[in-house]
């Protein structure tokens, strides 16, 4: 188990992290079980589809051990289909093969503009879940203190990225999950076009959190909760599993009625808010995962 003491000794050797976030270039936000745990805690936005909170993003929580990052990745798919919607944690994530993403490539590499437009829509979207401490939250100013998890998308961990690797030589390198010298962010949402959008987010200068009373901070970062269960096995669905509910959900099964108007209204009706909301998560941020689809071609 990490120490605090090795904590704050190795808080400048930010290489690792860097290391992480080359390895990984393609990301987009989705929902998944965001909404049913309470140890989530995400900014809300007025009727006109605007908001602001500050975060401070938290080193990796003690419990997860030594090796640990401050974030992990998940892969998740979330699409709608003639048998239904499917909203599943992408094997990729665990490095297993993905019965979602065999589909796409198979649709991807027919080279038929229409099936490459359904490979887009249900491809994996990759999300990420970091500890945080709420700062300043208006419109729920009981979350200010506490430390909740976070899941964001691409548009956010690019800022990160950016913090950790400034483009102008005159700008320093910051690590935002460092409790002394890390900064906290100014999570600025608005509506644009119908998506949330977080351009206009920024960190703000570095600073130390509490003070930079090391008593104090011992007993934030004890007080993180471990990210590594959300990558565990258990979390995910078997290949089988997976493929049964994609063959029900693409109607290959036989169950899904016909006709395609008739089945996208029968399935309009049957879903619940929930996983409206979790599809609009799921569609909130634009993203290019093309790559992906082009490498999955490269490797047949
Ligand atoms: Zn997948």
């Amino acid at each position: 188990m990490n120490s605090f003491a090795n904590l704050k000794r190795s808080r400048n050797d930010f290489a690792k992290l860097t290391k992480a976030i080359e390895a990984t270039t393609q990301a987009t936000e989705s929902g998944s079980k965001v909404r049913e745990d309470t140890r989530f805690w995400q900014p809300e936005v007025d009727k006109a589809g605007n908001g602001m909170a500050v975060i401070r993003f938290l080193p990796a929580p003690q419990v997860d051990g030594d090796d640990a990052l401050p974030w992990v990745r998940v892969f998740s798919h979330g699409f709608q289909g003639p048998g239904g919607w499917l909203i599943d944690n992408c094997l990729t994530t665990i490095n297993e093969k993905c019965p979602v993403c065999e589909h796409n490539s198979t649709l991807w590499n027919s080279g038929i503009e229409a099936n490459k437009d359904i490979a887009r829509k249900q491809k994996r979207k990759l999300s990420y879940i970091a500890n945080i401490l709420v700062i300043s939250d208006p419109t729920h100013t009981e979350n200010e203190g506490q430390v909740r998890l976070f899941k964001f998308g691409k548009k956010i961990f690019d800022k990160i990225t950016e913090a950790m690797n400034p483009e102008f030589a005159d700008e320093k390198a910051v690590n935002p999950f460092d409790l002394w010298e890390g900064a906290n962010f100014k999570l600025k949402i608005r509506n644009v076009e119908g998506y949330r959008n977080y351009d206009k987010s920024e960190f703000a200068n570095q600073s130390a959190l509490c003070d930079g009373n090391d008593e104090k901070l011992e007993a934030l970062w004890k007080s993180e909760h471990g990210l590594k269960e959300f990558v565990e096995k258990k979390q995910f669905k078997s290949y089988e599993q997976l493929k049964s509910r994609l063959d029900k959900v693409l109607g290959f099964d036989g169950t899904a009625p016909v006709s395609r108007t008739k089945a996208t209204d029968s399935v309009f009706s049957s879903v619940k808010d929930e996983d409206v909301s979790k599809i609009d998560k799921v569609m909130s941020e634009d993203d290019a995962d093309l790559d992906y689809f082009k490498s999955l071609a490269k490797q047949d």
